[in-house]
């Protein structure tokens, strides 16, 4: 992710934080600036690794509830994995996943524009936030 766009999400983070009125600890900036340097939608036990190295005293239950209110906010969005954990993703951005059916891997496809148009009686019924698609199949490793 270059680094423009990591300071546009930092803006908005702050500014959903805010929002929320919710403190802008260094905790919740280390965890959220963790979660969009992984592009590999990590579970919240290899975030929580990632984590502890900048963070030693850190919880894996503060981790676990940090990205779950993330994700109540809107600024981490919870990709289902296959036979896994729930994964996380920094990028809220509308955008396919490429599933990997046997190593789990979860890879995002951003090259190709998203096309997917919520139809009108779901968005007068549920205004919802974000659509996910996803492709499954073996990745180039497996
Ligand atoms: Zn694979
Ligand atoms: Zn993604």
């Amino acid at each position: 992710m270059d680094a423009k766009i990591k300071e546009n999400l930092l803006t908005e983070f702050k500014q959903k934080c805010r929002d929320r009125r919710l403190k802008i600890t260094p905790q919740r900036t280390i965890i959220y600036e963790e979660l969009i340097n992984s592009l590999d939608h990590p579970s919240v036990d290899i975030l929580y690794g990632r984590v502890k190295k900048k963070l030693p005293d850190i919880s894996f239950d503060t981790v676990y509830r940090t990205l779950m209110t993330f994700n109540t906010i809107g600024i981490a969005d919870i990709v289902e994995g296959i036979n896994t954990s729930k994964r996380y993703d920094g990028n809220t951005n509308q955008h396919y996943h490429f599933i990997c059916v046997k190593c789990g891997a979860i890879t995002d496809i951003t090259d190709v524009p998203f096309r997917f148009e919520i139809p009108e009686q779901i968005k007068q019924k549920y205004n919802p936030r974000s659509v996910k698609i996803f492709f499954e199949g073996l990745c180039g490793k497996c």
